[in-house]
């Protein structure tokens, strides 16, 4: 296995203060149950879980609480024993709402409750098991990609008819500001990474494996050198420089391997490429080798009020009131708290949200690292287009948006922001480039979606 540095520089990128120091050396560390999990049934992109349990139900550690619903989908299981309270609508991350299980684990099990034994998954041995039964372990285990965007993992890995997988890609950038969660999972669990690793290439027919890494992580590439010395094949970590946005799929796929994707609805599968998140790798390790579902992850929690910055391994469904307590709280009341990292996390209103299984990060920060402005007109000093990773005019998509001129934000190709809040970072102005980007997407996809219900009706009716 060989270590290179990337040969290819995208265009545009900032380089924000990473604020890692706060939580890197932070060993990851398992919380206690808390009495109550709020298992949200949208933990991953496409169509909610269906949720199958009801008030008064328990529910054992590892059963299936929502089934999956959709091609692009993925099950949801419960992350302990415990008593369904209510299923009731509830507020996520990203301020969309969807179907909750709200679980009293402190509720004892009812006489003639099943065995919790009888919800787990038999371990697999990856180089005995057919690619279909691996496949069939990694949909049942409820996998998505952790790193954000959820997409299921199962689907990925399994290319369309005439589409063939010539580079598996591992991201272990995190080039977000104060997150360390991949880093700690790259430095502690660099072994289960290669298990992970030796499943995939399997499902996948043996494609060339890149392991994507910052140059700020050197603790980590050393890890994986060494749980990855002996392996066969073509396996290199591609040492990338310090820039944000490095994390992005579309980006690393062009760092690593030179290649483009190509505008939506093209995926890195066009270009031979699938890109999984290092905590997925791991995910889908333990789901083969140790039967173990997807039922908790490395969250970080940091920020400059937090008593003690930690990677804490939760199960899903932690509220974040009860994260941030076993950080020991805060030393002054936060300004504002976020959802992800600085660049690209949600704003959170409330702390009864829960954790789910993209939740790479919570911060807490106080004013000193808030700054506050006042969005002034744009004065066309060029900086957001120089920053835009993805070639946009940043500029003129937020005037027209400005204007509600969706259709103008539309022809200047909005739908290929991927929302990574360069512009916004750079820009004088302190305009809200990112918002803006996102409204339009959001108004374009209803309005596709609204075609295409009328359509299936006047189809319908023509029956
Ligand atoms: S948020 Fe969108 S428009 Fe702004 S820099 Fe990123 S990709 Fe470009
Ligand atoms: S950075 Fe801000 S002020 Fe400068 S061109 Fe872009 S939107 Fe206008």
């Amino acid at each position: 296995m060989k270590t290179v540095k990337s040969k290819f520089k995208f265009k545009g990128g900032v380089h924000p203060d990473y604020n890692k120091e706060l939580a890197r050396e932070k060993a990851i560390e398992p919380m206690p149950l808390p009495a109550e999990l709020v298992i949200s049934m949208s933990q991953h992109l496409g169509a909610p879980a269906k949720c199958i349990v009801k008030p008064g139900d328990y529910v054992r550690r590892g059963q299936i609480i929502g089934e999956r619903n959709g091609f692009i989908s993925v099950c949801v299981r419960a992350s302990a024993d415990g008593l369904v309270k209510a299923v009731e609508t509830r507020l996520g991350a990203s301020g969309g709402k969807a179907d909750a299980v709200i679980l009293d684990t402190t509720a004892p099990a009812p006489e003639g409750a099943v065995a919790a034994e009888s919800f787990a998954l038999d371990p697999l041995d990856w180089r005995s098991a057919t690619k279909e039964e691996l496949l069939k372990r990694v949909e049942e285990a409820g996998i998505c990609g952790m790193g954000g965007a959820g997409f299921p993992t199962v689907v990925k890995l399994s290319p369309p008819p005439g589409k063939r997988c010539e580079y598996l890609i591992l991201n272990g950038a995190e080039c977000e500001p104060y997150l360390t969660a991949d880093f700690r999972v790259m430095l502690e669990r660099a072994e289960r990474m290669r298990v992970g690793v030796e499943i995939m290439r399997k499902i996948l027919g043996g494609p060339a494996v890149r392991i994507a890494v910052e140059a700020n992580k050197p603790e980590a590439i050393a890890a994986i050198e060494k749980a990855f010395a002996d392996i066969d094949g073509n396996v290199e970590i591609t040492v990338l420089p310090v820039l944000y946005p490095q994390g992005s799929e579309k980006h690393q796929i062009y760092a690593t391997v030179g290649r483009v994707v190509p505008e939506p609805p093209a995926l890195p599968i066009d270009v031979g490429c699938v890109v999984e998140n290092v905590g997925t790798v791991v995910a889908i390790a333990d789901a083969v080798e140790k039967g173990e579902a997807l039922l908790s992850r490395v969250t970080t929690v940091s920020g400059d009020v937090v008593t003690e910055p930690k990677n804490i391994l939760a199960p899903l469904g932690t509220k974040y009131s009860d994260l941030v307590e076993f950080c020991g709280g805060t030393k002054e009341p936060p300004v504002k708290v976020l959802s992800g990292g600085t660049m690209m996390g949600f704003a959170v209103s409330s702390l009864d949200i829960a954790t789910t299984k993209t939740t790479s990060g919570l911060l807490f920060l106080s004013k000193r690292r808030v700054f506050q402005y006042t969005s002034e007109a744009c004065i066309n000093c060029g900086r957001c287009l120089r920053a835009c990773p993805m070639n946009l005019n940043p500029a003129d998509i937020s005037k027209a948006v400005e204007a509600d001129d969706i259709a103008d934000a539309e022809r200047a190709h909005v739908m290929t922001c991927i929302e990574c809040g360069a512009c916004s970072f750079v820009c004088p102005a302190h305009r809200t480039i990112t918002q803006f980007c996102r409204r339009a997407k959001n108004s374009i996809r209803a309005r596709i979606a609204a075609e295409k219900a009328k359509a299936a009706a006047a189809a319908a009716k023509g029956k």
